[in-house]
């Protein structure tokens, strides 16, 4: 079984769940994010990427899509104002795209792997097509992560989740490694840190020192969290 990370742009996987990875790799997994709109006009972002993958000991395959700014029809615009990438539906000539990406995931994926998705409650257009095109994956061993620095905005009433404690340090020591991204959302890496440990134990605020990831499972099918949690967890916190 391979375990994959599907993220929408470098840093959507890391800084959501990299310590889901790390617990994977101690566990001996074999670990690999798909970075879905990976076609950026430097080399900043990916190197960023490759650096943050190689201290997870996770490895990396790149889908090559333009991101959402870059996107074009006959050569206008999809998404022309910085505003619509968080607030527009998806674009109809964004359509054919879903499939697209869909049809590259099952490429990878098999049936016994373990693929972990994002679980939708980012507002950006990218983000939405991903949560689109992972409905349907080959596998049904999903499980689902919430993505930073999004608020999670409604309840899901077909999943539900279990907490995890990971280790903090690694996860935010790879999350710094998007260095451009940090300083262009957060302006430091103190806020960074500080925002992304929050996060961690938003539903645990009493435990000080331990950090927590959420692992989301679909209720009606609860094989992946089943088979996870038989290996992963020694305790429960939710
Ligand atoms: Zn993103």
């Amino acid at each position: 079984m391979n375990i994959y990370f599907i993220s929408p742009h470098f840093d959507d996987a890391v800084w959501s769940s990299a310590g889901r990875m790390r617990l994977f790799r101690e566990l001996g997994y074999s670990v690999t994010v798909i970075t879905v709109f990976s076609q950026y006009s430097s080399y900043i972002r990916p190197n960023e990427n490759l650096a943050a993958l190689k201290l997870l000991d996770v490895e990396s395959i790149c889908l090559g899509y333009k991101e959402a700014s870059l996107r074009d029809f006959d050569g206008v615009a999809l998404y022309a104002k910085e505003h619509e990438l968080l607030s527009a539906d998806i674009n109809i000539h964004d359509i054919p795209l879903i499939k697209k990406i869909a049809d590259d995931l099952n490429s990878l994926i098999t049936i016994s792997d373990l693929v972990n998705v994002p679980i939708g409650n980012s507002p950006h257009v990218d983000h939405k097509i991903v949560t689109r095109a992972t409905a349907n994956l080959n596998t049904k061993n999903v499980l689902w992560f919430e993505e930073f620095p999004y608020p999670l905005l409604c309840q899901y009433e077909s999943k539900h989740y279990k907490s995890v404690e990971i280790d903090i340090d690694s996860w935010v020591n790879a999350s710094l490694q998007y260095t451009s991204q940090i300083y262009n959302l957060f302006s430091s890496e103190n806020i960074f840190a500080s925002l992304l440990k929050r996060f961690s134990r938003k539903y645990i605020p009493k435990s000080e020192k331990l950090f927590f990831d959420r692992l989301w499972f679909d209720i009606n099918n609860t094989s992946a969290y089943e088979y996870i949690f038989n290996e992963v967890v020694q305790s429960e916190y939710s």
